[in-house]
C-alpha cells in the first residue's frame, strides 16, 4: 500500500489524527477532512461532545501515542495533567468492596479531553506532513462497489466537491455515516455486534480545594448492583488547572440527576459511600451539568465482508465503540493507528490491513462487551460466540472471582491491572500461570472503608470514614 500517493482521513478526532500521523510516514500526501473548525488551543467543539465528560488514558494508549508522537505525555503533564499510578493513586470501591492501594504497576493520564486533543493534534500537525480541510463535511464516498477512489465533501457554502484518494480512512466516530455512504456505492454494510447496557453520563467540573487536585487520589465508587438492579458509578478525577472532573453514570434503569442543583444530593443518595458527594461539596462548581447517552459497545467487522471495496479502511469509534466506563476508546484509537502502521509496512490488501486493525481492538472489545452483557436489561445483538455462547455465565462468575481476589491480593491485582490497562492480553487471565497465582497470592484483610491517608483527608477537608459504613 505504501505506493499510494494520496490518502484522505475522514474525521479529525483522536483516531483520525493518529491515523494521519502514521499514514504520513508511508504515503505521499495525507488530507484530513473535518466537519468542525478546529480550535487553535484546548477548546470544546461540536463534533466531540463526549469531551465534556471524564476521560482516562490508560498506560497502553499513552505509551503507543508516545511511540508515535514522542514527548506527548510529557507535554500533557507539563500542561497540568496528572499521571495516576494504578492502584496506588486511586481509591476505588468496587461491587465487592474497597480496593487496596497496592504499589502502582500501571498508570493512566488524567486531564480534560480538549487539552489532550489539542496536544495530540499539535504534535501531528507540527510536522507539516498532514493537511487539514476544516469546516468540510464528508457527504459520501466516490468510486464503485469494487474500489473507493475518494470522498465527496460539502463545504460551509453547501457546495459539494470531490477529493480523489488512493485510500480513504473512516475516523468519523460513533455517529459515522459509513452505512449510508456504502449504500451509495451499492455495498452492503458490514456485520455489526451491539452490546448496549444503556450507559448514561452526567458531568460537572469543580475547582478543587487548594492543592487537592495535585495530590488527592482519583476516586471511583460504584454501587452494589445485582442481577436485577442497575449499576451506578461516580468518579472524581483530578485534571489540569486545579480542577476535578466529576462524572456520575449508570446502566439502563439507573437514574442520573435531572438538574445540576441535584448533582451533590444525587451522588449522596445513590452511591454506596459519601466520598464522592463529600468531594463535590468540598469543590466549587465551574460548569453546568453535561449529559451523554453514548455508551453502547458497538463493533463492525469489515474484515469479514466478502465484497469489501479496496481502498477503504475503518478505525477508532467508527469501527469499535466501547462503554466509556472502562476508559478504552482512546487507547483503542492508538492501537488502530499502530496496527495500521504495521500493516502498511508489510503491504497487503485493504482487507488484510483491516483484519490487523480488527485484531488490535479485540481485547478492549471483549473486556467491555462481556462485562456489560451481565448488567440487567443489557441489549445484546451479537454473533460473537464469546458473548452469546453457553459458557458466558460461567465466564462472568470467573471474572467476578478474579475481581474479588484482586482487591486484596497484590500479585493478582497487578495482572488484572495489566489487562484492564490493555498492557497485557486478556488471555493472560486464563493462563495456568495466572490460575496458580490466584491460589498462591496471599490476600490482605478486606478494607472496612476508603484507604485515604490523614494528609489526604485533611487537604480535601474530609471526615475520618472508618465509622461510615459502606452500604
Ligand atoms: C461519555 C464518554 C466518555 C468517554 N470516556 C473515555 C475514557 O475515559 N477513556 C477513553 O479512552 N475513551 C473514552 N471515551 C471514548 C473516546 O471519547 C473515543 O474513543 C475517542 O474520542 C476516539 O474517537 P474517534 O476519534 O474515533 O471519534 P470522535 O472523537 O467522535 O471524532 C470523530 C471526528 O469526526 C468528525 N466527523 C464526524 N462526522 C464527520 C463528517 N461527516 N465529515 C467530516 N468530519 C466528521 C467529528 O467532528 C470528529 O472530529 C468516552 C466516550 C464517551 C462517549
Amino acid at each position: 500500500m505504501s505506493q499510494f500517493a494520496h490518502v484522505v482521513v475522514m474525521g479529525g478526532g483522536l483516531a483520525g489524527m493518529l491515523a494521519a500521523e502514521v499514514l504520513s510516514r508511508h504515503v505521499g500526501r495525507v488530507t484530513v477532512v473535518e466537519r468542525d473548525v478546529l480550535p487553535d488551543g484546548p477548546g470544546h467543539r461540536r463534533g466531540v461532545p463526549q469531551a465534556h465528560h471524564a476521560h482516562l488514558l490508560w498506560s497502553n494508549g499513552a505509551g503507543l501515542i508516545d511511540e508515535l508522537l514522542p514527548g506527548t505525555t510529557g507535554r500533557l503533564i507539563g500542561a497540568g495533567a496528572r499521571r495516576i499510578g494504578f492502584q496506588g493513586d486511586q481509591v476505588t470501591l468496587t461491587v465487592r468492596g474497597w480496593q487496596h492501594r497496592f504499589p502502582p504497576t500501571q498508570f493512566a493520564i488524567l486531564c480534560t479531553r480538549p487539552l489532550l486533543d489539542w496536544i495530540v493534534r499539535d504534535q501531528v500537525l507540527s510536522s507539516g506532513r498532514v493537511d487539514v480541510r476544516q469546516g468540510a463535511e464528508v457527504a459520501g464516498l466516490c468510486g464503485d462497489r469494487r474500489r473507493v477512489t475518494g470522498v465527496s465533501v460539502r463545504g460551509t457554502d453547501r457546495q459539494t466537491t470531490a477529493i480523489d484518494a488512493d485510500l480513504v480512512v473512516d475516523a468519523t466516530g460513533r455517529a459515522s455515516g459509513l452505512r449510508h455512504w456504502l449504500t451509495g456505492l451499492d455495498v452492503a454494510p458490514p456485520d455489526k455486534d451491539v452490546v448496549d447496557a444503556g450507559i448514561g453520563y452526567a458531568t460537572r467540573l469543580y475547582a478543587a480545594p487548594p492543592g487537592a487536585a495535585a495530590t488527592f487520589p482519583a476516586v471511583n465508587v460504584c454501587t452494589k448492583h445485582t442481577a436485577s438492579e442497575p449499576a451506578q458509578f461516580g468518579v472524581v478525577y483530578p485534571v489540569e488547572d486545579g480542577r476535578w472532573i466529576v462524572t456520575l453514570s449508570c446502566t439502563r434503569g439507573g437514574a442520573l440527576p435531572d438538574h445540576e442543583d441535584d448533582f451533590e444530593s444525587f451522588a449522596r443518595s445513590r452511591l454506596r459511600h459519601p466520598l464522592v458527594a463529600d468531594l463535590i461539596g468540598a469543590g466549587e462548581p465551574l460548569t453546568p451539568m453535561f449529559q451523554s447517552r453514548s455508551g453502547a459497545n458497538r463493533r463492525l467487522y469489515p474484515e469479514r465482508h466478502d465484497g469489501w471495496p479496496e481502498g477503504l479502511v475503518i478505525v477508532g469509534d467508527s469501527l469499535t465503540a466501547f462503554n466509556p466506563v472502562y476508559g478504552h476508546g482512546m487507547s483503542a484509537a492508538a492501537r488502530c493507528a499502530t496496527a495500521l502502521d504495521g500493516a502498511l509496512a508489510s503491504g497487503g490488501t485493504t482487507r488484510q490491513v483491516q483484519a490487523a486493525i480488527g485484531a488490535a481492538v479485540d481485547d478492549p472489545w471483549i473486556l467491555a462487551a462481556s462485562k456489560d452483557a451481565g448488567y440487567p436489561n443489557c441489549r445484546v445483538d451479537a454473533t460473537d460466540p464469546r458473548l452469546v455462547g453457553e459458557q458466558t455465565e460461567q465466564q462472568m462468575r470467573f471474572a467476578d472471582t478474579i475481581i474479588e481476589r484482586s482487591l486484596v491480593a497484590p500479585g493478582v491485582c497487578a495482572v488484572v491491572t495489566d489487562v484492564i490497562s490493555l498492557s497485557a492480553a486478556q488471555a493472560e487471565l486464563g493462563s495456568s500461570r495466572f490460575l496458580a497465582l490466584m491460589s498462591r497470592d496471599t490476600p490482605r484483610p478486606h478494607l472496612p472503608g476508603p484507604p485515604l491517608r490523614p494528609e489526604e483527608l485533611e487537604i480535601a477537608g474530609l471526615p475520618r470514614y472508618e465509622r461510615v459504613p459502606t452500604a
